[in-house]
């Protein structure tokens, strides 16, 4: 597909889609320059191209992959009509491609996004079909194949952009821009390369409409992909919690955070009671969906500037920043009721969770996150021991004290 592109980009002439009208059969000398440039980046994006492919091959659907494979294919053919190899005039050919192409690349991108389709969608997406009717039943529609192709682009790329400024992710500003910046270009280049702007100057296309379009296309799924993997490497997929990994990552930073600042900071423990009791009864698939509640339950129970994650299997963990043992506790036992809440649809039986707290004192308090984590265990342990359903806070001594006055007076 990516070679494709390039082609298109360095595609001769002025502006590959308004080409409609071929100069008489062109020299040797005028037709290398115009067939080595796009060979030379056709190779070198070809490998790009495959890698990209390979990028996505591995976890698209088939059907993504048809659509790739529709788009590259329809993609070679428009460039392979815009060469000055053929004598006769491909311009109703290149008109139907230009107007199908944006609507494919449109499609691709929505599911990339993950994005319904809906009636207004649908709508917009049939529009070239009407396009296209023209184009088959008007003879000299080839002329016109650069206003099809601008008018494609600015529906799709504009649909495109509306659905990007609505996305609530934290790529979607960049994705926005660079998409926006694309659409301008591409357009830039449609009117400079049909004299509209610049007129006289005739710079030769820049990249090519279609190739801009593609290439928005392109970074929006890669950029999709990248996402896609960052989430499942830090997230775990049950509970929709940071991972082990995550969690211990962002807790090192908060501690280290809490230490320079002088704050305090408390670490959690939960573990699910009498969780295997719960999957004998009612299966592990029950259990599953139990535990993907709870993981939402407790991500809504905490405040968005604490971290929430799954240590293990039916274990969650928290970090609460700048609180102190009254604020920690009253946090967790906010959390455990949460947990509490969490029904399965024909089971009546709740399930509670027991919990134990660690605090740390900023500056005065050396401990890592493994001793916070070892303390907060010990203390998850006792709640089990005294009859689980219950938070206990880490018993105070000389070797874990729990109020800042007790640490500075050591
Ligand atoms: P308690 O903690 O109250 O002492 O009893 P428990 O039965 O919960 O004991 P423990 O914490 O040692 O056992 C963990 C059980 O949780 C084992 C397993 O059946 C269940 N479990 C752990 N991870 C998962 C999971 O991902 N899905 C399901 N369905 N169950 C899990
Ligand atoms: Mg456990
Ligand atoms: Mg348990």
């Amino acid at each position: 597909m990516l070679s494709a592109i390039v082609l298109l980009s360095a595609a001769p002439g002025r502006g590959p889609a308004f080409e409609s009208v071929r100069a008489p059969a062109p020299g040797v000398t005028e037709l290398l320059p115009a067939l080595v440039i796009p060979a030379a980046s056709a190779v070198a994006i070809a490998t790009l191209g495959l890698v990209a492919l390979l990028f996505f091959g591995r976890d698209r659907s088939r059907r993504d992959l048809l659509l790739y494979a529709l788009l590259a294919a329809g993609l070679t053919t428009y460039l392979a009509a815009g060469l000055p190899l053929w004598s006769n005039d491909p311009g109703r050919l290149r008109a139907a491609l230009a107007l199908l192409l944006p609507a494919l690349a449109y499609l691709l991108l929505l599911r990339f996004l993950e994005l319904p389709h809906t009636r207004v969608r649908l709508a917009l997406l049939a529009l070239p079909a009407a396009g296209l009717v023209l184009v088959i039943a008007v003879p000299s529609a080839g002329r016109v194949s650069g206003w099809l192709e601008a008018a494609s682009l600015i529906v799709f790329g504009g649909a495109a952009l509306l659905d990007l400024a609505r996305l609530h992710r934290p790529d979607g500003a960049l994705l926005f821009a660079a998409t926006a910046a694309l659409l301008l270009a591409a357009l830039f280049d449609a009117a400079a390369s049909r004299d509209v702007l610049l007129p006289g100057l005739s710079p030769p296309p820049l990249v090519g409409p279609a190739f801009l379009l593609f290439t928005a296309l392109l970074l929006v799924a890669v950029a999709d992909q990248g996402r896609m993997i960052l989430e499942r490497a830090t997230t775990d997929s049950l509970t929709g919690l940071p991972n082990r990994a995550t969690f211990l990552d962002r807790a090192r930073r908060e501690l280290a955070r809490a230490e320079r600042s002088g704050s305090s900071l408390a670490l959690a423990m939960l573990d699910i009671d009498r969780f295997k009791r719960f999957n004998d009864r009612y299966g592990h698939q029950a259990g599953d969906r139990v535990l993907a509640q709870a993981g939402r339950a407790v991500a809504g129970a905490v405040r968005g500037i604490d971290i929430a994650g799954r240590y293990g299997g039916e274990e969650l963990v928290l970090v609460l920043v700048d609180v102190e043992a009254d604020a920690a506790v009253a946090a967790v036992e906010r959390v455990r009721a949460a947990i509490a809440e969490v029904r399965l649809p024909n089971v009546q039986e709740a399930v509670t969770a027991s919990a134990g707290v660690a605090l740390h004192h900023g500056a005065f308090d050396s401990a890592d996150v493994a001793g916070l984590i070892r303390r907060a265990d010990q203390a998850l342990y006792q709640s089990k021991e005294e009859g689980r359903d219950r938070t206990t806070l880490e018993s105070r001594g000389p070797d874990h004290p729990t109020s800042p006055a007790e640490v500075r007076y050591r």
